[in-house]
């Protein structure tokens, strides 16, 4: 993987930077997280700095087009941002260049989820080289992730180093102490983190639909709670009476549904993360929109939050409760050197931490050293 540390010079070097932009929005088109813009702020500054002309592609599930961002992406970044309608406006955009430069949604580009060679081709062609700094999206197979390697020389931007390095610690640290905590809804994604920590971690606590989906397995009556519907073939292949094995001992019910851990299940849980020496977290124990079933998650949240233990957590709901609660910041290096990192992937960290390889960074040759 070839990382910035071994670009010579960037001044006046055409760049495509593939950055993560994909950030909730709110109503009147208001950013509610910018958490995802920042974390490529750094980057975008370095190449400012040494006078690099940067075009950015990324993209943006919340609403349709950047267009109504731009206001907010100047404010946000400290840089106007020229907005780019279409591929074919790359080559006059370079020719009367004003400063860093957005593409339109990307996902909205024929060719861009199909991964489609002459696409990349086309969008590498104003280029001189490229690089990723979107982690999040080096799970999907995407033109502007994973062909456009075959066209442009390629590297690693700065955030895909933290997060590789950061989520394989998780992996490859002692299994001694290390705690992973999985909650939330789509156990499609979170069974194979689960099957993959199974020996590399002393606990695994559950929650969320995830262990409605463990509870059900083992022939508990989860009642009407919501189930994933092919939990059998999810949880196939998985000890389910491991002592690694946590599933909360009590619930929040509300109408025949299990909407929360319990009183007790806090207490239990609490007591292994105190004396956790690494934590991962990946899903809310409940649903914590609603203030009645939040108190689970806030609960493990304070707990890891108070433990001294390295913390790792992500996940688009994970960092909305974190953020709730006002503890979004205690996660992150900025709280004290070595303390934890919050990661921008949701399915890449989780798709990382099952230990498969993301097509994004074997792109980049992750893989290969
Ligand atoms: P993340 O984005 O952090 O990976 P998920 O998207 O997997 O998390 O799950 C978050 C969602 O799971 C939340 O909307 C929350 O309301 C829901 N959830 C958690 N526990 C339950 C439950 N017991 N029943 C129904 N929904 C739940
Ligand atoms: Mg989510």
């Amino acid at each position: 993987m070839q990382t910035l540390r071994e670009i010579t010079t960037l001044k006046d070097k055409k760049i495509l930077l593939r950055a993560d932009f994909d950030v909730p929005v709110g109503k009147d088109f208001v950013i509610t997280d910018a958490f995802r813009i920042l974390k490529q702020k750094p980057l975008i500054e370095y190449l400012v700095e040494r006078e690099a002309k940067v075009v950015i592609a990324a993209h943006i599930s919340a609403t349709d087009s950047f267009a109504d961002l731009i206001p907010q992406l100047h404010i946000l970044l400290g840089y106007e941002v020229g907005f780019i309608k279409t591929i074919e406006d790359i080559p006059g955009y370079f020719e009367n260049y004003q400063g860093v430069g957005l593409l339109e949604n990307i996902r909205q580009l024929k060719g861009e989820t199909e991964n489609d060679e002459i696409f990349a081709k086309s969008l590498s062609e104003s280029f001189d080289l490229y690089i990723n700094n979107a982690f999040a999206v080096c799970h999907r197979q995407h033109a502007s992730v994973s062909a456009i390697t075959k066209f442009l020389v390629s590297y690693a931007g700065p955030l895909i180093e933290e997060e590789t390095s950061k989520l394989n610690n998780a992996l490859v640290a002692p299994k001694e102490g290390k705690i992973l905590i999985i909650g939330g809804a789509k156990a499609t994604t979170k069974a194979p983190v689960i099957k993959n920590f199974l020996d590399k971690a002393d606990k695994i606590l559950l929650g969320g639909v995830v262990a409605n989906d463990f509870l059900k397995a083992k022939g508990v009556d989860v009642k009407n709670s919501v189930v994933d519907n092919n939990y059998l073939e999810l949880l196939a292949g998985l000890d389910l009476n491991s002592s690694v094995l946590l599933a909360p001992s009590d619930f929040n019910f509300s109408e025949e549904k299990i909407l929360d851990i319990g009183p007790q299940a806090m207490t239990e849980y609490s007591k292994v993360i105190q004396t956790a020496k690494m934590i991962i977290w990946n899903g809310p124990m409940g649903m914590f929109e609603d203030e009645r079933f939040a108190g689970g998650t806030k609960a493990i949240a304070e707990a890891i939050v108070g433990s001294n233990a390295f913390k790792i957590a992500g996940g688009g709901d994970t960092i909305a409760a974190l953020n709730k609660f006002g503890l979004a910041g205690k996660f992150d290096a900025s709280a004290g050197p070595g303390t934890g990192f919050l990661s921008t992937g949701g399915g890449a960290m989780l798709s990382f931490l099952s230990g498969e390889e993301l097509p994004g960074l074997d792109a980049l040759e992750y893989y290969d050293n």
